[in-house]
């Protein structure tokens, strides 16, 4: 049954140390305890969520704050926040889809938990049996965790099919496998390749913060469409604008920019002096900025509902506020990568273990929302920024504009899917999307099956690659292989046309590498692709 009592929950967010607190979670969850409870309520009442489900025991390790990283303590301060709305988001999903909840950020409550659950069952009695949770969300510290220290086992042993990573950027088939991540990154310092992967999961147990590549789970989070209560002042100043910059060192090299938009608006800031930043890499807020420093919640509503602009700095990467701002009504100004931004060539994704090419500050909002909502622009070149400008003085109109998929009722949605669908342990196992929504394509070369899927008005689907990985299957395609090889690369199953006629057809030999992002020159990609729902794009058109 979903549960509609938020005390369970808070509950779980007293800290277990003396003095401290998790504040800004427990706020975010009260303040937006109403339309969840509403969003499921509708749900279970339309039967999207069906009663009589069985309720799981699902242990949530916030690993970065056990690991000493407290996210929460400069959570007032413009430190990251984009984890801590991920975990709020999370357990209040699964504690509201009635599920029995055990949030923990210590150390010390897990070793208790592994070695006290039950009396007569040992801690080492854990490395050959699973640990007594159906499911455990934690992260890549918390993973890293359990393997060294709890389970000493790397694979983390018969749990293994348990853990679900929250992985804000993603992993790719390559860094995830230990073996072939140490053979193609023989350039990099092997410690530091693997210091975000080299897990052995299965690519589905990480879930990201977008859809990044459908090779992981998309778990997303809600975007807080900002209520403006009675007591604020709601009037949009049609020229103000307000810079997307929570430490000084955002501001840095922005001058030239912010000197034009100066001309356009009345320009205000939230930022406060940078956290754990070089002296060297310090910026200055320019004083034609009025700066409020980081506000409370209520204070930067308004401030959001007053602007007409949200402008982005092209730092940081991917975050929620421009989501946030876009279904406050205001227009995104989201500066284009040209380069794109790698690993390659970029401090921040140099060692993210996914070969993703960021083409702007927030590619989901380039690729899934685009104007008028938000424009993508090269914000270095005068002439482009001063017609952006113009174009978005010229619309009167409040837009305003929020994806069902970062709604309460669309995380509860998606996240129920997985919990009751996504079964990782049971042997054989079976993909949970039907085959009636799959398609198979076979893909241009030099191709990833992300590229060949979204051509074709589709989605990528990595759980279908093992019934495409044979010969008989590509002569269903059409294709007479010549020559079979089995090789364990990222890329295959693929194909490579010798003559009109002559194939030589590869085979996938390690079914950890079976991927969407892979791609190679010359390889064509026998690709899996699945429909999806619009704006729930994680959920077949006919799965729920
Ligand atoms: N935010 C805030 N006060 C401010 C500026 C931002 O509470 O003065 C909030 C904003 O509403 C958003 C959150 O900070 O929910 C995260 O912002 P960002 O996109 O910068 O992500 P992060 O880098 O923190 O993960």
């Amino acid at each position: 049954e979903v549960r509609l009592d938020i005390m369970g929950l808070l509950v779980q967010l007293v800290h277990p140390c003396p003095g401290k607190q998790f504040d800004w979670m427990r706020q975010r969850i009260t303040r937006m305890w109403p339309k969840w409870r509403k969003a499921a309520i509708e749900l279970r009442d339309s039967g999207k969520i069906k009663r009589g489900r069985k309720s799981k025991k699902i242990l949530l390790h916030f690993g970065t704050l056990a690991q000493g990283i407290r996210l929460d303590e400069k959570a007032f301060l413009g430190g990251p926040l984009g984890e801590l709305v991920q975990w709020s988001d999370l357990m209040t999903t699964l504690y509201i889809l009635g599920h029995d909840v055990t949030f923990t950020t210590e150390k010390s409550q897990i070793e208790y938990l592994l070695t006290n659950y039950h009396d007569t069952l040992q801690k080492s009695t854990w490395r050959k049996k699973k640990v007594p949770f159906d499911l455990i969300y934690t992260d890549i510290y918390g993973i890293k965790l359990f393997k060294e220290q709890y389970l000493q086992d790397t694979s983390l042993g018969p749990s293994r099919c348990l853990f679900r990573v929250l992985d804000s950027f993603g992993t790719e088939a390559d860094f995830n496998s230990l073996t072939y991540a140490l053979a193609h990154h023989r350039q990099e310092n092997p410690a530091r390749v693997c210091f975000w992967s080299c897990n052995n999961l299965e690519l589905q147990q990480y879930f990201t913060m977008f859809p990044h590549t459908p090779d992981n789970s998309f778990m997303g989070f809600v975007i807080e469409k900002p209520e403006m209560n009675d007591s604020l002042s709601v009037a949009r100043h049609p020229k103000q604008g307000l810079i997307y910059a929570k430490q000084h060192y955002m501001f840095k090299g922005k001058e030239p920019y912010l000197d034009i938009l100066k001309e356009y608006f009345t320009l205000h800031g939230t930022s406060s002096p940078s956290v754990l930043i070089p002296k060297e890499d310090e910026g200055k807020v320019p004083d034609y900025v009025q700066n409020h420093g980081v506000l409370q919640n209520a204070e930067y509503t308004q401030l959001l509902y007053q602007s007409k602009v949200f402008i982005g700095m092209g730092f940081p990467y991917e975050g929620p506020a421009p989501l946030e701002a876009i279904a406050a009504g205001c227009v995104f100004i989201n500066p284009r990568f040209d380069p794109p931004h790698s690993r390659k060539n970029n401090r921040f994704y140099k060692e993210k273990p996914t070969n993703r090419e960021i083409t702007s500050q927030h590619p989901y909002i380039e690729h899934f929302i685009g104007e008028p909502y938000a424009y993508t622009i090269d914000i270095s070149n005068q002439t482009i920024l001063r017609k952006t400008v113009e174009k978005i003085l010229a619309t009167t109109e409040t837009l305003g504009y929020l994806p069902y998929e970062f709604t309460e009722a669309g995380m509860i949605e998606r996240m129920n899917y997985y919990v009751e669908n996504q079964d990782l342990c049971s042997v054989p196992r079976k993909s949970h999307i039907p085959d009636s929504a799959i398609h198979y394509v076979l893909g241009e070369p030099g191709k990833s099956c992300n590229e060949v899927c979204r051509d074709q008005g589709f989605i990528c689907e990595n759980t279908h690659f093992p019934a495409m990985n044979s010969e008989t299957f590509l002569h269903q395609m059409k294709i007479t292989c010549d020559i079979n090889k089995f090789i364990s690369d990222i890329v295959h199953p693929s194909v490579i046309k010798e003559t009109e006629d002559h194939w030589t057809c590869f085979f996938q030999a390690d079914a950890d590498l079976f991927s969407c992002a892979g791609r190679k020159t010359s390889h064509r990609r026998a690709c899996s692709c699945r429909t999806f729902k619009k704006d729930q794009t994680a959920l077949c058109d006919t799965c729920s």
